[in-house]
């Protein structure tokens, strides 16, 4: 599959995720589409919770769904949300994709499309490893 078919099915899917994040709270959706091995799209959408820390970011959805599936190969991240300029991925989320997926590239895009592009490098360049 050739790189910009590849690259818009991730980003539907991320939008396709946005659309059922559950933020009722901070109204701040966001919408993730993973890509693993056999170029598979696994997402994942933002759901809060009325005890904080017991919500969860698009990012931590589509991981452990992709985890749960049986999925170890992580390509690339796409995030899909309603803020400009397009946010990154948070502190906890960037450290758990160091755990599992260290040379993702990420790219997150706002609904008006525009795009920023980062590695986990960018965002945690002193990530906790063990
Ligand atoms: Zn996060």
């Amino acid at each position: 599959m050739n790189q910009s078919t590849l690259d818009d099915r991730l980003f539907e899917a991320a939008k396709k995720a946005y659309s059922k994040a559950r933020a009722r709270f901070t109204n701040y959706s966001v919408g993730a589409a993973l890509l693993v091995e056999g170029d598979i799209i696994i997402s994942g959408c933002n759901v809060e919770s009325l005890i904080p820390s017991s919500s969860i970011c698009a990012e931590r959805t589509a991981l452990f769904s992709a985890i749960s599936q049986g999925y170890t190969q992580f390509k690339k991240l796409v995030l899909v949300m309603n803020a400009t300029p397009p946010t990154v991925s948070c502190g906890v989320c960037a450290q758990l994709l160091h755990e599992f997926a260290q040379k993702i590239l990420i790219t997150s895009y706002n609904l008006e499309g525009k795009k920023r592009e980062y590695t986990l490098k960018d965002l945690l360049p002193f990530a906790h490893t063990i």
